[in-house]
């Protein structure tokens, strides 16, 4: 059994009725797994007239009441999880361990919200006369449009509505249509949470109509999305032509720098876990790879090593360390780099083409001896290819590091703690890491610069986009 599919809106649940569908394919073997209703017009309007008049008073609710809320949506999800994974397999292709690791990490993310939504505080400034009361309130910014991707379907949904939902704001949520089974899920722990109508709505259709539609309402206040820099910078630009605030969590392209007395086996083991994680479909995947000189060698052939070994499969078998690519589509794009690498004089170390079966699938592929103006050293892969490359200086690797559009995420490995404070500061990236791999906690910020976006998700900071400052003095 699959996951039913279905509209949700002022707290129903809605299918059929002459709606157009659209039909939800496994990767896996290329079957359908079911056919998602899409919005018309009149849901979108049904959806924004509910967020609106939720919001009056929503905006009021107790924070110790959101709270509650978020903290048994955080308990469904664990209590459901194995299911919601299993779905979230059968639709977008991750192991099924991991598929339930991200749902067991979204539970922390509820609970996170849960605590810090009670603590949203103004503050009062001393006034010159001292009759008069200054205060700065922080006010829900009001109703949110949200629009998610599909490779992180529970991830990067559950934290754009906890975050609207625990600020007082109502949100509807766009959410990805290849891999919708996890945002149902949400749906449906929203809604056994006890969530009142209309704060939270999900909608579905084609992405850009959708998005168009709601961005111009005026009854939106406030942008959130996660994909790909050119259609973040498309949405951007719609929502500031009508003022509107955004959060844009958007492509990355990290850069890895493997210093010479780090230690290499630890660096290659790591770091092809993490290449292969989602089967590269990761916004902050280790995407460049620069090694010194003096480890080179060492470390393409123990990186390559573990890639080789790795099982790819059906997600649902339990022993698959790789699922297939969450879409058809992505294959040719997958081919076009390493075609691009090989036409530029690269050498293919490893796989470098799709593996013959049904579904999906691409070899994890190792590439060496390409330039640094290669395409898969400058646009987002999305996908298990590592382009390895050499580094003599390690002002020249940083300038190389720093030389793309993008600022999401950076890695580096060393041993030596002056190199890791130099890194740590003179990345231009949202998030460092350095020996191991920590970004994406419940508690730490989690955003870009640059091309890679604006604002942050998660941490203290995560209520900072969907709240308003508003000065109030009185005498
Ligand atoms: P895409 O750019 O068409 O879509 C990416 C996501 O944005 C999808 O979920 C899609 O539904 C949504 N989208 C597209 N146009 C939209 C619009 N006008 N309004 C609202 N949503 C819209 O590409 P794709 O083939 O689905 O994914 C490939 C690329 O997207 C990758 O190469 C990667 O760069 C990027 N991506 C990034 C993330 C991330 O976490 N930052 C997630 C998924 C995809």
């Amino acid at each position: 059994m699959y996951q039913h599919l279905a509209l949700y809106i002022n707290g129903q649940f809605l299918d059929g009725q002459g709606r157009q569908t659209q039909a939800v394919i496994n990767p896996a073997n290329g079957s359908t797994l079911g056919q998602l209703p899409l919005a018309s017009q009149a849901d979108l309007d049904a959806a924004l007239s509910a967020a609106q008049a939720a919001f009056k008073s929503w905006r009021h609710s107790s924070p110790m009441d959101r709270s509650a809320i978020l903290r048994k949506v955080a308990e469904l999800s664990r209590e459901r999880a194995q299911e919601i994974g299993r779905n979230l397999t059968l639709d977008q292709g991750k192991p099924l361990a991991e598929a339930v690791g991200e749902i067991m990490s979204c539970a922390d993310h509820a609970d996170w919200h849960a605590e810090e939504c009670r603590r949203i505080y103004g503050r009062v400034i001393p006034a010159r006369n001292p009759k008069v009361q200054q205060l700065v309130l922080r006010e829900p910014i009001g109703v949110c449009a949200a629009f998610t991707p599909w490779n992180f379907p529970y991830n990067q949904a559950i934290r754009k509505i906890c975050a609207a939902i625990g600020a007082g704001c109502t949100i509807i949520l766009k959410g990805p249509e290849d891999s919708p089974s996890a945002v149902m899920a949400i749906a449906q722990a929203f809604h056994d949470a006890g969530l009142p109508p209309g704060v939270l709505n999900i909608v579905w259709g084609i992405p850009q109509e959708v998005s168009d539609y709601l961005i111009r309402s005026p009854i939106v206040r406030k942008v959130s999305f996660t994909g790909s820099v050119p259609v973040g910078k498309q949405l951007a630009a719609l929502a500031g032509a009508h003022m509107k605030r955004i959060t844009m969590e958007l492509g990355g392209h990290s850069p890895v720098l493997v210093l010479p007395d780090a230690d290499v086996a630890r660096a290659a083991r790591q770091l092809a876990r993490f290449k292969i994680r989602n089967a590269g479909q990761v916004c902050i995947s280790p995407t460049r790879f620069y090694i010194h000189d003096d480890i080179y060698t060492q470390f393409v052939d123990r990186f390559t090593e573990e890639l080789a070994n790795v099982k790819v499969g059906d997600g649902l078998d339990p022993d698959t360390q790789m699922g297939p690519l969450a879409h058809e589509r992505r294959i040719p794009m997958m081919q076009k780099f390493v075609d691009n690498a090989r036409s530029l004089g690269g050498k293919v170390v490893l796989g470098g083409e799709q593996i013959k079966r049904d579904g999906f699938f691409f070899s994890p592929t190792v590439l060496t001896d390409l330039p640094d103006d290669a395409l898969v050293m400058t646009e987002e892969p999305f996908g298990p290819i590592a382009p390895l490359t050499r580094y003599h200086d390690l002002d020249d690797a940083i300038a190389r590091a720093n030389s793309l559009p993008y600022g999401l995420s950076a890695y580096a490995f060393t041993q030596s703690l002056q190199a890791a404070h130099r890194l740590g500061t003179e990345l231009e990236s949202g998030m460092v890491n350095i020996n191991h791999f920590g970004s994406s906690l419940p508690e730490t910020p989690f955003g870009g610069v640059k091309d890679s976006g604006i604002g942050s998700e998660g941490g203290t900071e995560t209520f900072d986009g969907y709240l308003v400052t508003k000065f109030v003095t009185q005498i």
